[in-house]
């Protein structure tokens, strides 16, 4: 298995393994998660059954709405996960895997509420909030 299925956080105190491809990278520039990851948050997301937790010990959750939860690590604060429904993929930080080669960038979401401080790269694909929840990842989809 390549080091592109593995990945964790900065002190090693959660440490995952995926067996399934990544989709590709989406990068969300909500309030929530610019103000949980510092600036925006890109993640990649896989199926459940194909994700592993290997490594868990300083692993906590943080209920961030009532179908949602971010997975973090308590100890060097790494931003892990982003869990949204029992039925749907987890999300995963794509700057917490041991090698980005798998990873390929997908687009840009909730364009409207990124921070003023920065310039979205204009050739990358970017949706609003509206967009996206009107059926933008079904786009997205098809021209991939
Ligand atoms: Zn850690
Ligand atoms: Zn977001």
């Amino acid at each position: 298995m390549s080091d592109a299925c593995v990945g964790g956080c900065l002190c090693g105190g959660v440490r995952y393994r995926i067996s399934a491809p990544p989709q590709g990278v989406l990068a969300c520039h909500c309030r929530q998660c610019r103000r949980m990851s510092g600036h925006f948050y890109a993640a990649t997301a896989v199926p459940k059954d194909a994700f592993e937790l290997t490594e868990q010990k300083t692993l906590k959750w943080f209920a961030s709405s009532v179908t949602s939860r971010r997975g973090f690590c308590a100890e060097c604060g790494s931003s892990l996960f982003f869990d949204h429904g029992p039925e749907e993929p987890i999300g995963i930080s794509a700057g917490s895997f041991d090698d980005t080669a798998g990873l390929v960038f997908a687009a840009h979401i909730y364009v409207d509420e990124a921070g003023d401080y920065y310039t979205l790269p204009e050739h990358e694909r970017q949706f609003t909030r509206r967009e996206w929840s009107e059926g933008g990842w079904k786009s997205l989809r098809r021209s991939s």
